[in-house]
């Protein structure tokens, strides 16, 4: 839903977006300044607010604020109150829960054994249910995150030490956890058994790193270790790292729309690196669906790897015809209804000189609601463009994500309720054709989807969902899923 305040760029980026990104550091002395530019790197992960909170050796120190890592966290006074050798830190694009400045990660409360922080990303399945059941036994809830049911669960838990607390906690929830956790004494990380969302470990210096994305390492120098495997929680304390791996084995399902769209295009994320893997859904689009052109234009930024693969594998040359303004960022904020009609062309241009009596091929990563598309395909024949042909890098998105993802209800998506030729008349295109769910798999290395056990998440395209949705049983489906996908519940 679109609010007075809402940024005018979020309404006009017709897109999923990722809720959050994750970063921590333990062992070293300048922890809070490496967490910001961890965070930093990750900031496609969520612009909405972000918070980092460190330990010192005899206290916790907090910072959250509303906003872009650098409008707050690059402040000196900000940094030097952030003191410590270890800290966490959390971005996030505000989908369940609401945008509040009491949901913003990491959540910090004091157990009865010290502090304890945690930063998530992703999202519990069966976090109400489990709410319920705790404020029947008395648990207050101070946000409306479900992130904060894993903090009542670690606090009161009847385990022994906090290992064994978490554990116990992580055991009774459900969906989607990439967890970064901080105590005085160790810094804990944990994946869901099927690693649905992703997370990675680091070294720098000797200094262990737990963080959403390669790119987040990358910026600070650091060494890749490893992803930590589905199910997998790792302890760093100062003696060194353990791990272990507290659930049932599962076959993992790793969410696919990670390499269409949400993860950044220089990260290796499960062994793939993200670029090569959308020049080669780009080529796979190509083959399956060829069409005779003049250009291939990718809609920027993200349609990009994918409009080179398409355009090396089909020999129609690569053109920047479309321009994107970077500046267009969640500062600008609508000053009224006139404007907020003009979305598309603050942030996109078409480059007039390319693309005037061409015959066009577009690449996006993907149609959500398809008000964007429609605007960029008219922008694009309003620049002189003979044929429009559009060409989508993923199946067509029919469901609504479950898992940490910013979705509208699965009747605001386009594919949900067209045919692709009804979907094709409606944005104005001369052809429209959608990587079929096969390609999507050949082009992260296997051979065909496994229709009986998918080797990936990908609900948001077969609606088939790897969970149980708990939150969801029982109730009013339609409303409550709408309500979670749109973070109003
Ligand atoms: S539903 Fe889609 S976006 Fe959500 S985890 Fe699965 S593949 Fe990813």
């Amino acid at each position: 839903m679109v609010d007075a305040d809402t940024p005018l760029s979020a309404e006009a980026d017709d897109h999923f977006h990722d809720e959050c990104g994750v970063f921590g550091i333990f062992g070293r002395q300048d922890a809070a300044a490496i967490v910001t530019l961890g965070l930093h790197a990750l900031q496609h992960r969520g612009q909405e607010a972000a918070g980092i909170v460190s330990y010192d050796g005899s206290q916790f120190h907090v910072e959250r604020h509303v906003g872009l890592i650098g409008d707050t966290f690059t402040k000196q006074r900000v940094i030097d109150s952030l003191k410590g050798n270890r800290a966490i830190g959390h971005t996030r694009y505000a989908t369940t829960g609401g945008a509040g400045i009491r949901n913003i990660q990491p959540f910090f409360a004091e157990l009865a054994d010290g502090g304890f922080a945690v930063a998530h990303n992703g999202n519990l399945t069966n976090a109400m249910t489990v709410q319920r059941a705790l404020q029947k036994q008395g648990s207050i809830f101070s946000s409306t995150s479900d992130t904060e049911t894993i903090l009542h669960l670690v606090a009161t838990s009847k385990e022994r030490d906090l290992n064994a607390r978490f554990i116990d906690a992580v055991r009774q929830v459900e969906g989607a956890f990439s967890l970064v956790a901080l105590s005085s004494k160790k810094m804990i990380g944990c994946r869901d058994p099927l690693g649905i969302r992703p997370l990675v470990l680091g070294d720098l210096d000797g200094a262990w790193i737990l963080a959403s994305e390669t790119c987040a390492l990358d910026i600070i120098g650091a060494r890749f270790v490893r992803d930590l495997k589905p199910g997998e929680m790792v302890i760093v304390t100062s003696k060194g790292i353990e791990s272990i791996f507290p659930f049932e084995p599962q076959k993992p399902r790793f969410c696919i729309f990670e390499y269409v769209y949400f993860a950044r295009p220089d990260s290796s994320v499960e062994g793939r690196n993200v670029y090569d893997v959308r020049k080669r859904i780009g080529a796979e689009l190509a083959i399956e669906s060829p069409v005779e052109a003049d250009i291939v234009v990718p809609v920027p930024d993200s349609g990009t790897p994918a409009a080179i693969g398409f355009s090396q594998q089909a020999g129609i040359p690569f053109e920047l015809g479309i321009i994107r303004n970077h500046y267009v960022g969640r500062t600008f904020i609508s000053p009224g209804d006139s404007i907020r009609h003009m979305g598309v062309k603050l942030k996109h241009n078409a480059n007039r000189r390319m693309i005037e009596g061409k015959r066009v091929v577009l690449v996006d990563d993907s149609i959500v609601r398809g008000t964007t598309s429609q605007k960029i395909v008219q922008m694009v024949r309003d620049a002189g463009a003979r044929e429009v042909h559009m060409r989508i890098a993923s199946p067509p998105t029919r469901a609504s994500c479950f898992y940490g993802v910013d979705t509208p209800e699965k009747s605001k998506l386009l594919a949900s309720r067209m045919t692709i030729e009804e979907m094709a008349e409606f944005i104005r295109v001369d052809s429209l054709g959608f990587l079929s769910m096969d390609g999507l798999y050949r082009a992260v290395g296997e051979t065909s989807r496994d229709n009986e056990q998918p080797q990936f998440c990908d609900a948001c395209f077969s609606g088939q969902y790897p969970t149980r949705l708990a939150d969801l049983e029982g109730s009013d489906n339609v409303r409550t899923l709408s309500l979670l996908a749109t973070g109003g519940v």
